[in-house]
């Protein structure tokens, strides 16, 4: 048989309605298990979350090729996924040198913070109950940040690199700008730094970040009751994020927690929406990977003022 995908089976093809409905819980909950499992080996925290993120990217994409979503979006046969991995590379050797730069000053807002308002943090919560916390706002940050990128065109100019696809699968999770992941870098974990929040909440945020972000963009079939998409950001929701509709596309910003979309009035429910066509209307971004690193720069000049 012509196979759409590598691990194509008569098998999987039975089963795969029944699968999707465990892939989501399967990931989070595996490895998140895997994390903590490494960390109470003993295991060096700045080795194991590099190791973790590794292990996921390649579980993710060998699941792409097991239960895929959509047949017609695989990585292999995408032109722009060369691309998609240069932009991961530029942005993952990016994120160190702004996080290298900004831990003095966070080191020096921190001692001032002690010095003025004592321990905010409630450091004395479950750990469960202070990741709740950190989640929430994580994600409002990611809110803000993420809606500011759509709204000014200074910024839009980064992020529409990200939106450049009508392809979904797990190398658009890499497929961010490095102008943009400086940008985040700096700004997101800002308010939990400010709050006092602990080493490990706050690396354990970063590695759910990873998680969830490929599980929103990984072409692997993914089933949720409908409630769910109130609960957490899932592929549905991020899907319609990616859509070419305007209406959509400015839509479901937020990362791991669609509360502030829905408080803010610019929540999308996957099963109310006529998703169409994912990418965009007007693309103007080039198709070379050096033309797209350069491009939200020289659009800066293009703009009307
Ligand atoms: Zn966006
Ligand atoms: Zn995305």
């Amino acid at each position: 048989m012509q196979k759409d995908y590598l691990f194509q089976t008569p098998f999987l093809e039975r089963h795969r309605d029944t699968i999707a409905w465990f892939t989501y819980p399967g990931f989070m909950v595996g490895f998140t298990a895997l994390y903590f499992w490494g960390l109470n080996a003993g295991i060096a925290v700045e080795t194991w979350v590099i190791t973790v993120t590794v292990i996921n990217f390649f579980v993710t994409l060998l699941f792409e090729q097991l239960v895929p979503r959509n047949r017609k979006m695989n990585c292999l046969h995408d032109t722009q996924s060369l691309n998609d991995i240069g932009h991961g590379i530029l942005q993952a050797v990016s994120r160190p040198l702004i996080q290298s730069g900004a831990i003095l000053l966070f080191a020096f807002l921190n001692e001032l913070r002690l010095q003025q308002f004592g321990q905010l943090w409630p450091a004395h919560w479950f750990f469960a109950a202070q990741f709740a916390l950190a989640l929430l706002i994580g994600s409002f940050m990611d809110y803000v940040v993420h809606r500011s990128f759509h709204t000014f065109d200074r910024l839009w100019y980064f992020h529409v690199i990200h939106h450049d696809t009508p392809h979904m699968h797990i190398m658009k999770s890499a497929r961010v700008h490095f102008g943009e992941e400086v940008i985040n870098s700096a700004i997101k974990p800002l308010p939990l730094i400010l709050l006092g929040a602990p080493t490990e909440i706050v690396v354990f945020l970063g590695m759910w970040t990873v998680f969830d972000g490929n599980m929103v963009h990984a072409n692997i079939h993914q089933r949720f009751p409908a409630w769910f998409h109130y609960v957490l950001g899932t592929v549905h929701l991020h899907n319609l994020h990616h859509a070419k509709d305007r209406k959509y596309q400015d839509s479901n910003y937020s990362g791991s927690v669609p509360l502030w979309d829905i408080l803010f009035r610019t929540y999308n429910h996957p099963d109310h929406s006529e998703m169409g066509d994912l990418g965009l209307a007007d693309n103007p971004v080039p198709r070379g990977f050096i033309r797209q690193v350069f491009f939200p720069f020289s659009a800066q000049f293009r703009l009307k003022h």
